[in-house]
């Protein structure tokens, strides 16, 4: 395949209702669903959205003890 542009977006999934953005997009439908039925977002949905995601450094394995 030849791509002269290449996009490091992901396809996100976004609820129409908060914003949110998700990787995957039953949780988009949960928090949509959610959103609206509730009028207000559910902790463990929007846990799932990129938002909420911290990217966590992980040690070099091998380079610890010694
Ligand atoms: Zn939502």
């Amino acid at each position: 395949m030849a791509g002269s542009k290449r996009t490091n977006e992901k396809k996100l999934y976004r609820c129409p209702e908060c914003g949110l953005h998700y990787e995957e997009r039953i949780w988009a439908e949960k928090c949509e669903i959610w959103c609206r039925e509730n009028k207000s977002c559910s902790r463990e949905i929007t846990a799932h959205a990129q938002e909420n995601k911290t990217v966590i450094s992980f040690p070099v394995p091998g380079s610890g003890k010694g």
